[in-house]
């Protein structure tokens, strides 16, 4: 069985390597050339999914019933997601994206 190799995020602009310990939600700057750039929301759409089918058998595992199987998922959705995003970033380094929504001053 071949792995392939695990490639790092990068940044669009400059292709400098960018390190989980630089990326912040919404967005962040790149550390090499200051470009705003951000996690694509398909990522954390992807991650919030899983959570919520954690959250989903957490509740099955320890055997809640009823309003759990609504609140479980709910829960992982956003904050067992939230969390795993980040193992995320580094077992499935996503392709980060300039950020467009961060207004700027028309460069004057
Ligand atoms: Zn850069």
């Amino acid at each position: 069985m071949k792995f392939r190799s695990v490639k790092g995020m990068q940044c669009p602009e400059c292709c400098g390597p960018v390190e989980v310990r630089h990326v912040r939600l919404p967005h962040f700057a790149c550390p090499h050339c200051g470009l705003a750039l951000c996690v694509p929301n398909r990522f954390l759409t992807a991650a919030r999914i899983l959570g919520a089918g954690l959250g989903l058998v957490l509740c099955y595992a320890f055997d809640m019933g009823g309003i759990a199987f609504i609140v479980g998922p709910l829960v992982g959705f956003f904050l067992i997601g939230s969390v795993l995003a980040v193992p995320l970033l580094v077992i499935a380094p996503p392709e980060l994206e300039k950020n467009f929504h961060i207004r700027r001053t028309l460069g004057l």
